[in-house]
């Protein structure tokens, strides 16, 4: 008797380059990131973001953003504060 071979089931649901995972790609031209604020210039790697474009990988050293002075946190991008 031949031994059954167990092969791995291949499931579309498994393929990448879903709908769902937006992949980055080279901006075509400089912009504004919607979630640090930055500019990126062309050939940066942006994303999809809600509201325009952002860095697929926002810079660390950006500068801090409005701060409110009422709970010392980072304000949101609208400039509204939860507090
Ligand atoms: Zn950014
Ligand atoms: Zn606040």
């Amino acid at each position: 008797m031949a031994t059954e071979l167990t092969d791995t089931p291949t499931d579309a649901s498994w393929r990448s380059g879903s709908a769902l995972a937006p992949r980055p790609f080279p901006a075509a031209h400089t912009g504004t990131c919607s979630a640090c604020g930055d500019d990126f210039d062309p050939g940066d790697l942006i994303s999809r973001a809600d509201t325009g474009w952002k860095h697929d990988t926002c810079p660390d050293d950006r500068p801090l953003g409005q701060v409110c002075t009422d709970c010392f946190m980072e304000k949101a991008e609208s400039g509204a504060c939860g507090c």
